[in-house]
C-alpha cells in the first residue's frame, strides 16, 4: 500500500472532523486519527472521539480500515493563553473581526505536527476540516494558507505529503449532506448523538441538530446548518 493511500485525519470529535473521518474512510485504504490536547476549556470533544470511532468502524468495511488513534499533548498553546476556547474569556467578536475563540496559527501547528507524525507512520495525506466558506473567517483555515504550509511541509520534511480539505468549499448544510452521502442515515444520527460542537462544552441540552448550548457561535452554525440541510 503506498502512502498515498493512507490518511491521517485531525479529529476532534466535532461535527467537521467526524465528516473528514468518513471521507477519508470512504476514500482511502487506511486510516488513523489524530486529536490535540491543549488545555481547551471543554476537553467533551476529545471524550466524543472514542465513541464516534467506535460507532464509526461499523458501517461499511471501515472497521477494517481504521487504524490507530494518537492524541498529542499542545499545553503550550494554554501557555500563549489570551482566547475564549482556553480561558474564561466571553466569546464574542472582536475588533480584528475574528471571534475571540481564535487561536493564533492553531491549525498550522495542528498540522505540522500531524505531518510529522504521519512521516513516522508513513501516512501521505492529511485531512482536515478547515473550511473558508462559513467558519468564522480564520485566516489559518483558507486553501491559500494550507497551501503554503503543505509546501513548507514538503520542503521541511522531504515529503511529498498532501493536505486535503474536503469541506473547504461546502457550508454546513452540505456537510451533513456530504456525511449522509457516505453513511446514509446511520452516519448523521452518530454525528447527532456523539459529534460535539458547543464552545461551551454542553452534553446536557439535546436538540434536533445534537448536543450543546443553543446560542453559542458554533451551535448557531450547527443548527442553522442542520435544519437548513433538513429543509433542501
Ligand atoms: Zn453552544
Amino acid at each position: 500500500m503506498s502512502a498515498q493511500e493512507k490518511a491521517l485525519v485531525l479529529f476532534s470529535g466535532g461535527q467537521d472532523s467526524t465528516a473528514c473521518l468518513a471521507y477519508a474512510l470512504d476514500r482511502f485504504s487506511h486510516v488513523e486519527t489524530l486529536g490535540f490536547d491543549y488545555g481547551q476549556t471543554h476537553k467533551v470533544e476529545l471524550e466524543c472521539r472514542d465513541a464516534l470511532r467506535r460507532e464509526i468502524s461499523q458501517l461499511h468495511d471501515w472497521g477494517a480500515k481504521l487504524g490507530d488513534d494518537h492524541t498529542l499533548p499542545l499545553p503550550a498553546l494554554a501557555e500563549i493563553g489570551g482566547t475564549a476556547l482556553i480561558g474564561d474569556g466571553e466569546i464574542k467578536m472582536m475588533e480584528n473581526n475574528l471571534p475571540s475563540t481564535f487561536v493564533p496559527g492553531r491549525n498550522l501547528l495542528f498540522l505540522t505536527y500531524g505531518a510529522a507524525l504521519a512521516y513516522r507512520r508513513g501516512l501521505g495525506v492529511l485531512v482536515g476540516g478547515m473550511c473558508e466558506t462559513d467558519y468564522s473567517g480564520y485566516p489559518d483555515c483558507r486553501r491559500d494558507t494550507l497551501d503554503a504550509l503543505e509546501q513548507a511541509i514538503n520542503k521541511g520534511m522531504e515529503s511529498d505529503m498532501c493536505i486535503d480539505t474536503p469541506l473547504m468549499h461546502i457550508d454546513k448544510a452540505e456537510t451533513w449532506a456530504l456525511a449522509h452521502e457516505l453513511g446514509g442515515d446511520a452516519l448523521v444520527e452518530i454525528m447527532l448523538e456523539h459529534s460535539h460542537t458547543c464552545y461551551r462544552g454542553d452534553r446536557d441540552n439535546r436538540h434536533a441538530w445534537g448536543y450543546g448550548c443553543g446560542n453559542c457561535p458554533a451551535c448557531e452554525l450547527r443548527a442553522a446548518g442542520y435544519e437548513k440541510w433538513k429543509a433542501s
